[in-house]
């Protein structure tokens, strides 16, 4: 085992890694930039280097300044925590040059599945069931329409390189698709310097459901059920739960083992989710994320394994602990994510907190890195920290979940807290009735006003 680690990020995640490492005795040691001084995570580690200036490039992102701090330090390992360096795959190969371990996957499956048409061809041999599309990059425009007849519109253009939502078109009709096209190519190439794209069967009404993994290099790996992150704003999560109201009970272990015999086919190391779309009883891969996700903790509440634990104790050559049958759903979770920004215009809103007061009691957990007193510098993401709930079933869990919402206190900035307040009382999320597009609907229509 690791005697010390370096946390390369900031807020509730660097929290939650510093703790996973406390727990297994390994010393820790922050980084941050001018602007984190005060941080919560720098107060907590036994050592903080400052790596930079605010801006994320210079700091977060500055890869010679965080090989410096694990020299000077000696600390044994990276974990990047989710963003910034955590799917870079030529940080892991510097770290590697060093003998310094990354908490994560082999670099080389960081880049396969960074490249989202190697990514599909690979869940294709893998029998991951994927969206129809092309099999490749489109690069010429009758070929493009001759896809799209054979799939049939709508059909969405995507970017190879893409992320976040952006250099994605949709296509109504063969008369809409040359300039879907262009515009995709011209996204795509001015966000990531890449203009290659592709096409894919657009699904009107999915669901967003996916497949939490673990795996051990060696060809071991499970499944830990699923999370449905269903409710977005801008392709961002905003909600996520687990088990999904949508699956019953045959659904679930059967996409849970096609996605952990391909983990076992790939020998994949570590922590790693499979996302699908979800319609009409049919699963979609649509990416491979290869690190921990935000809304990790959902399946650590049903499943009651700390998932970053794991992590580090693959990376440091340990086989898998826990084999696939001591994975029992236990229960149901949700996580909301509390934003700094005003509830209705999503405008951020960093600043001061001048009360916090997180809710507590029986199946409530608070993953947060503000405190009272504390300036939320408008640098960096807006998350002020995540309210995940765990109930025996999902009643209990929205009950729990309404009572925690009507508890939390932060005040001096403005923060979602009364979205969730709105979302938790409302009838469709109450019954489970909802798909990507409901929140978007919801908020176009109103939804917030008539509270
Ligand atoms: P990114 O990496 O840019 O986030 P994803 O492939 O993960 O791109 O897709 C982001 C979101 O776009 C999905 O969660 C879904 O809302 C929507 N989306 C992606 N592919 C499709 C599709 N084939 N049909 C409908 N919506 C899609």
């Amino acid at each position: 085992m690791f005697d010390k680690i370096l946390i390369a990020n900031r807020g509730e995640i660097a929290l939650r890694i510093l703790r996973a490492a406390k727990e297994l005795g390994i010393a820790t040691v922050a980084i941050h930039s001018t602007a984190d001084e005060e941080a919560m995570h720098v107060k907590l580690a036994d050592e903080s280097v400052c790596v930079g200036p605010p801006p994320a490039r210079d700091s977060y992102l500055n890869i010679p300044s965080i090989l410096a701090a694990c020299e000077i330090t000696g600390a044994e390992a990276v974990h990047p925590g989710y963003g910034f360096l955590s799917e870079n795959a030529r940080f892991a190969d510097i770290l590697a040059e060093h003998h310094i371990a990354f908490i994560g996957p082999k670099a080389d499956h960081i880049r396969l599945m960074g490249d989202k048409i190697e990514a599909k061809r690979t869940a294709m041999r893998l029998g991951i069931p994927c969206v129809p599309g092309s099999e490749g990059g489109i690069t010429d425009d009758k070929e493009a329409l001759r896809i799209a007849k054979d799939i049939g519109y709508p059909v969405l253009v995507k970017a190879a390189a893409g992320g976040g939502g952006r250099g994605m078109k949709v296509a109504h009709s063969a008369d809409d698709l040359s300039s879907a096209l262009e515009t995709a190519r011209t996204e795509a190439k001015a966000a990531f310097g890449d203009d290659t794209v592709y096409l894919e069967k657009y699904l009107e009404r999915p669901r967003h459901i996916e497949v939490q993994v673990l795996g051990d290099g060696r060809g071991h790996a499970i499944h830990l059920g699923e999370r449905d992150c269903s409710l977005q704003r801008r392709h961002q999560k905003v909600w996520e739960e687990g088990p999904s109201p949508a699956l019953n009970d045959a659904q679930r272990p059967e996409i849970g083992e096609i996605c952990a015999a391909a983990m076992r086919e790939l020998a994949y190391a570590g922590a790693g989710t499979i996302e699908f779309l979800y319609e009409d009883g049919k699963f979609y891969f649509i990416e491979m994320n290869t690190r921990i996700q935000v809304e990790h903790p959902v399946t650590e509440m049903i499943t009651g394994f700390d998932l970053v634990n794991e992590q580090i104790k693959i990376a440091a050559g340990s086989p898998l602990s826990i084999t696939q049958d001591q994975v029992v759903l236990q229960g149901h979770a949700i996580e909301c994510r509390i934003n700094a920004e005003h509830p209705s215009t999503f405008r951020p809103s960093p600043g001061k907190i001048t009360h916090y007061h997180p809710p507590g009691g029986l199946g409530v957990r608070v993953d947060s890195a503000v405190y009272a007193g504390y300036t939320i510098p408008p640098n960096y993401d807006s998350l002020v920290g995540k309210l995940i709930v765990h109930g025996r079933n999902r009643t209990e869990a929205l009950m729990r979940l309404r009572r925690a919402l009507d508890e939390f206190v932060i005040d001096g900035i403005e923060t979602t807290l009364p979205l969730f307040r709105t979302l938790v009382r409302n009838a469709d999320i109450q019954n489970g009735f909802y798909d990507i597009h409901w929140l978007e609907r919801f908020l176009a229509t109103g939804g917030l006003d008539q509270g």
